[in-house]
């Protein structure tokens, strides 16, 4: 399809915008994220870069780009513009970029008091003494003499430089997500100075003042040059919604291009949980009305409708998106060509950020191939035929039975998908019906989806098999992704023997609690797995009337939530729903009527009708035990190999199984790289 041939009702996302200098061939801009890969992983980042232009986005940003060792985060691989070997890094993925014809982006960032500087070992900067921000570093920033924000803009000067040497077509200055140096001096929340730079309004706001006239004045015309900027802080202290408005009142034509958002950036990236498509419009949309400057918003868009009435209603001038083009990559592309219904829509879960707080390579629950377009050479709407007809039996219509058999069937497998239960999705089917967890049916409704239309594809539900069954199916691979069960004895991390239950309570797994229509109260759920699934079912029942008390050994209520922005916000959500939460607790024992909850070394009784185990799930290994016994039969039924993948080999994640489904489906048949692991390393 060509661009005349546009969708007319789509036609006003494929309109070109002018930034300054340089011209934005579309309405889809790839904003700022991580990657985990930064200057450490330069082929990497280019990759996954270079992906997001090959996908149609016509501006591609970086992640955060530090600009010298004073906002060092080591531990967190970030991009960097450090020095002259930074550049040669940075030029890969400008070029790549440049060659799928997008405009390429960086985000020049000094995180202020969120900077760690553990590597460089240098005081952090901000516009007093105060506490740095970014977890566990018990320090102070140092507060900035005059001179030595004449030194930082100095310092910034020269990271533009750099950038624009290294090929950037529009260049960021950052004032976002409450870690930004020029942010923290323009809330009153930290900024108590008295002399130009603290005070009034106009005084908190100089330094950004200042470094958006250095950036256009080192442009010089070069290039763009961008302002990303919270409108609305939601951690309180400081009214940025108002001061958001005069800022843009103020410096609203300064800059070529305003990037707007919320703060902080568990706000900005509210999970599916919080918050649904669109949600910030409320707080940016008063923006293009105070500028003449295009504007950028983001809002987890993936519908092409809700996109359109953003732009034709002038809300924004782009849609600006990091995490749905993390899960689709070619977003604007299935929309030019038509192909809506391929669109790989984000579930708004947040896997994504975790891995940044990890500071690891990115990961995605929707889209297994981000983070290994370089590493494993993963084209997310590509795949390589197999060399040689194939048929496979896929065992288990879970994530990843399905990226399985979505993936052999793009390359041209003959594949049969067999499902012992009625419907399809595995442990999507119960979890997506968790508060807050609907989102995830789109991993199953995306893959069976594309199943459900390809000639290759046989999928038989309310089919259980067993190793009989397999062995005279006909298949050269067996994909066993026979998913995990919890269990309900409560052996977990925290009491590896189990627990002690007697009679008079009812013991039920999760999932067997939400088939249970007259389940007996009080309920008390013991969750020592720390994700979604203790808190959810907790929720899930409150809402049906129970009394819940949710325990657990860990200091925090569903601990793990922390990765993905969602812990502090979940413990209002719990308290709101009216859950009692008692945690750093153990149960010691449920029997007549009531568990004991021990709590360090007191002990106290609670009434409980049914106690709900959230600890460990067993893999589902049956079948291949089966089929193990069984080898000696597998040539004369013509199979070559049997394989346990996802839940089924280690529990964990959708966002693993998934990708377990798609490494199964991509490297069957393809030879053994002669480096198991590639890996970019330093050079000798
Ligand atoms: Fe969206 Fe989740 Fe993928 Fe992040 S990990 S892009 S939130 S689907």
């Amino acid at each position: 399809m060509t661009d005349e041939m546009v969708d007319s009702r789509y036609a006003a996302l494929f309109t070109p915008v002018k930034i300054g200098p340089v011209i934005a061939k579309n309405r889809f801009f790839a904003v700022a994220h991580s990657a985990g890969m930064g200057f450490a992983q330069p082929h990497a980042t280019a990759s996954l870069r270079a992906m997001k232009a090959e996908g149609g986005w016509s501006v591609v940003c970086t992640g955060v780009c530090e600009i010298d060792e004073t906002s060092d985060m080591m531990g967190h691989q970030n991009d960097r513009l450090w020095d002259e070997h930074d550049v040669a890094c940075h030029r890969l993925a400008t070029a790549e970029i440049h060659r799928h014809g997008a405009l390429a982006a960086v985000e020049l960032a000094h995180l202020g008091l969120g900077a760690r500087n553990l590597y460089s070992r240098v005081a952090a900067l901000g516009p007093g003494s105060l506490k740095c921000t970014s977890a566990y570093v018990p320090t102070q920033s140092m507060p900035m003499t005059v001179a030595d924000i004449q030194a930082f803009r100095a310092s910034h000067r020269r990271a533009v430089r750099r950038a624009i040497d290294a090929g950037y077509d529009i260049v960021y200055v950052y004032a976002a997500h409450d870690r930004a140096l020029p942010l923290h001096f323009l809330s009153t929340r930290y900024n108590k100075r008295t002399d130009e730079y603290g005070g009034s309004l106009e005084n908190r706001m100089r330094l950004l003042k200042e470094l958006i006239e250095d950036t256009l004045d080192e442009a010089a015309g070069r290039c763009a040059v961008a302002v990303r900027f919270a409108v609305h802080d939601f951690t309180g202290g400081i009214s940025l919604k108002e001061e958001g408005r005069a800022v843009i009142e103020a410096l609203g034509e300064l800059p070529d291009l305003w990037d707007v958002n919320v703060s902080p950036w568990s706000f900005d990236s509210s999970t599916a949980r919080f918050a649904e498509e669109g949600f910030q419009d409320d707080y940016i949309g008063f923006v293009k009305k105070l500028t003449s400057k295009p504007v950028v918003g983001v809002g987890r868009f993936t519908s092409p409708d809700a996109m359109v009435s953003r732009i034709k209603s002038g809300l924004v001038d782009f849609i600006g998106a990091a995490r749905p083009s993390i899960a689709d990559p070619f977003i604007p592309e299935k929309i030019r060509t038509g192909q809506i219904d391929e669109i790989r829509e984000c579930i708004g879960c947040n896997v994504c950020a975790s891995t940044e707080m990890y500071g690891v390579p990115i990961r995605c629950t929707q889209n297994p191939t981000i983070g290994e377009e370089w590493r494993k050479a993963w084209h997310p709407e590509k795949l390589k035929p197999v060399s040689k007809q194939e048929r496979a039996l896929v065992v288990g219509a879970g994530p990843a039975g399905l990226e399985a058999a979505l993936t052999l069937a793009r390359r041209g497998v003959e594949v049969s998908l067999v499902e012992r239960e009625s419907y399809l999705g595995g442990r999507i089917e119960w979890e997506s019906k968790l508060p807050g967890c609907q989102t995830l049916a789109r991993v199953r409704d995306y893959r069976v989806y594309q199943l459900e239309r390809m000639s290759n594809v046989q999928i038989y539900r309310g089919s259980p098999v067993e190793a009989d069954d397999i062995l005279q199916f006909g298949a050269h691979r067996v994909v066993l992704a026979s998913g995990a069960s919890w269990r309900t004895d409560g052996a977990g991390p925290g009491t590896p023997n189990g627990l002690s239950f007697g009679g008079g309570v009812t013991v039920l797994s999760p999932e067997a609690a939400l088939r249970e229509p007259a389940l007996t109260g009080p309920v008390v759920v013991y969750d020592d797995d720390h994700y979604y699934v203790g808190h959810g079912v907790a929720e899930w029942l409150k809402a049906k009337g129970h009394d819940v008390t949710l325990v657990t050994p860990l200091a925090d209520v569903s601990q793990w939530s922390y990765y993905t922005l969602e812990l502090r916000r979940l413990e209002e959500r719990l308290e709101d729903a009216g859950i009692v939460c008692v945690t750093k607790s153990k149960i010691k024992e449920a029997k007549d009527g009531s568990v004991v909850v021990a709590s360090g070394k007191r002990l106290t009784s609670l009434a409980c009708g049914t106690v709900i185990p959230v600890t460990l799930r067993e893999p589902n290994r049956r079948l291949l035990d089966a089929m193990e016994l069984r080898k000696d039969e597998w040539r004369d039924a013509g199979i070559e190999s049997v394989t346990l993948i996802g839940d089924a080999l280690a529990p964990g994640t959708v966002a693993a199984a998934v990708y377990a489904g798609a490494a199964y489906g991509r490297e069957l048949g393809e030879p053994q790289r002669a480096e198991s692991f590639l890996r970019e390393r330093a050079t000798l």
